[in-house]
C-alpha cells in the first residue's frame, strides 16, 4: 500500500498522459496560398485551425476561424490575398512537443486562449510540423480517464 490518496493518484495518472498518446494529424497550407483556399481547406479537412509553412515545410503562422473570418469582411477579394498577411506568426506561435504531458498542453491553450497547438520536432533552421493537439483532443482524454478507470470496477 502506498498510502497515496485517491487525488494524488489521479493526479499522477493525468501527470502521465503524453503528447505522442494523443496526438492528431496537422493540417497545413502554404504561406502562399490565399485566403479563400485557406477557407477552402479548412471546410474539407474539417479542422478549425490550420497551420501555415513555408516552402521548406517549417512552421511561420497560424491561422483560426476567426482570422479568416475577419480577413472576409473586408472589401478585398480574398483570392488575392496570401494568408501570411492575416496569420498570427512566428516567433509568437504556442507549440508542444511529443514529450510533453498532455496537461501542460492544456495549461497553455487556457494561458493563451487559444484551441490548438501543433506539435513541432526541432529542426537546426526550424521546426517541423508532425501533429496537433487541440480542446477535442483534451476533451478525449478527459472522457477516456473516466471509461479506462470505469472498466476497472
Ligand atoms: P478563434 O480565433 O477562431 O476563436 P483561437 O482562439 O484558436 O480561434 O485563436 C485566437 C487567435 O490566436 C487567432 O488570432 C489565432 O491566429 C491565434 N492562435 C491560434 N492558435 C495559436 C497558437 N498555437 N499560437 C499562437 N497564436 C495562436
Amino acid at each position: 500500500y502506498t498510502g497515496k490518496t485517491g487525488t494524488e493518484l489521479l493526479t499522477e495518472k493525468i501527470k502521465k498522459i503524453m503528447v505522442h498518446e494523443y496526438v492528431s494529424i496537422p493540417i497545413v497550407v502554404n504561406e502562399s496560398v490565399s485566403v479563400y483556399d485557406a477557407i477552402t481547406t479548412m471546410f474539407l479537412e474539417d479542422v478549425g485551425t490550420l497551420f501555415v509553412v513555408d516552402d521548406k515545410g517549417f512552421l511561420t503562422g497560424v491561422l483560426s476561424r476567426k482570422d479568416l473570418l475577419r480577413a472576409s469582411i473586408g472589401q478585398q477579394k480574398l483570392s488575392a490575398i496570401p494568408v501570411h498577411i492575416i496569420m498570427t506568426r512566428m516567433p509568437n506561435i504556442a507549440v508542444c512537443r511529443k514529450e510533453d504531458p498532455l496537461f501542460q498542453v492544456a495549461k497553455l491553450l487556457i494561458d493563451r486562449q487559444i484551441d490548438g497547438v501543433p506539435v513541432v520536432r526541432d529542426k537546426a533552421s526550424g521546426l517541423e510540423v508532425i501533429g496537433r493537439i487541440t480542446k477535442t483532443t483534451i476533451t478525449k482524454a478527459f472522457v477516456e480517464l473516466v471509461t479506462d478507470s470505469d472498466q476497472h470496477l
